[in-house]
């Protein structure tokens, strides 16, 4: 499932890039998805990352 961050909603927390480093990165100061990870929203700790997210910002979809 496909992962995406909303930039309008992220202010750059870092916690999920903290959390799962192997796909989130930061990029000019906001959150985003390594390119190439986009599909690995089935991972438990990406999930847990999206629901942890202090903005809501992280979003899971097909
Ligand atoms: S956890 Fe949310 S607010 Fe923090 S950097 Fe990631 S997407 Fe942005």
């Amino acid at each position: 499932m496909k992962i995406s961050v909303n930039r309008d909603l992220c202010y750059g927390s870092g916690d999920c890039v903290y959390r799962v480093p192997s796909v989130f990165t930061a990029a000019d100061g906001f959150g985003a998805v390594i390119p190439g990870r986009e599909n690995a929203g089935d991972d438990p700790e990406v999930r847990e990352a999206a629901e942890r997210c202090p903005s809501q910002a992280i979003t899971i979809g097909e």
